[in-house]
């Protein structure tokens, strides 16, 4: 499984539907401070259904839809779609490639699909469970968060890798399992 492609619109400083594909690997993006680069990484987090406007370093939900700039008028919606290479099914579902799309208005409403269909979130959340990308997943380390990391205790260091390496939930698992 690999990311394919994201395609942004209205969201952010990405005015212009914008799509950017990304090949198996690792994919960097280079530019000046301020050019979006960060935005790139929220927009990922947003269509894998962030719902906390602070993660993706805003005040408000609605900060994730284009403001508009001194030659461009605001934009109504925000949309955004990630796909993903799904040959090697990991992802549950019968498709080989499957896209996530998000739209978000400016009264807050937010309509999810899978390859084209409307869904709710839940079923975005469970398609992804348990393949490592969910939202939860600590799949994203932010500007900060590694000197973050390399500054913690090594107990909080070894949480944070077992948990996106998923094997928290075996751990828990486990103890339940003991106890019993
Ligand atoms: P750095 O190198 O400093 O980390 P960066 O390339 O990561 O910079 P971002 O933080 O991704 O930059 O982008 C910041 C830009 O996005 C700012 O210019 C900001 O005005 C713009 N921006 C953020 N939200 C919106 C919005 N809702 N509408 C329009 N522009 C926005
Ligand atoms: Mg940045």
């Amino acid at each position: 499984m690999h990311l394919k492609s994201l395609t942004v619109k209205g969201f952010k400083s990405f005015a212009s539907a914008t799509t950017l594909r990304l090949e198996p690997g690792i994919t960097c993006v280079v530019g000046p401070n301020g050019s979006g680069k960060s935005n790139v990484v929220d927009a990922i987090a947003w269509v894998l259904g962030e719902q906390g406007a602070k993660a993706l370093r805003g005040g408000k939900m609605e900060d994730v839809i284009f403001a508009g700039t001194s030659g461009r008028a605001p934009l109504g919606r925000a949309e955004v779609t990630l796909t993903i290479d799904n040959n090697d099914g990991a992802l549950p579902i019968d498709y080989t490639e499957v896209s996530i799309t998000r739209r978000m208005f400016r009264d807050g409403a937010s309509e999810y699909e899978i390859n084209g269909n409307p869904c709710r979130l839940l079923d975005i959340q469970e398609l992804l469970s348990d393949s490592g990308i969910g939202r939860e997943m600590h799949i994203i380390v932010g500007q900060g968060r590694l000197d973050a990391m390399l500054h913690a205790k090594p107990e909080d260091r070894r949480a944070f890798i077992e948990e996106a390496a998923g094997v928290l939930k075996h751990r828990k698992r486990k103890e339940k399992a003991i106890r019993k």
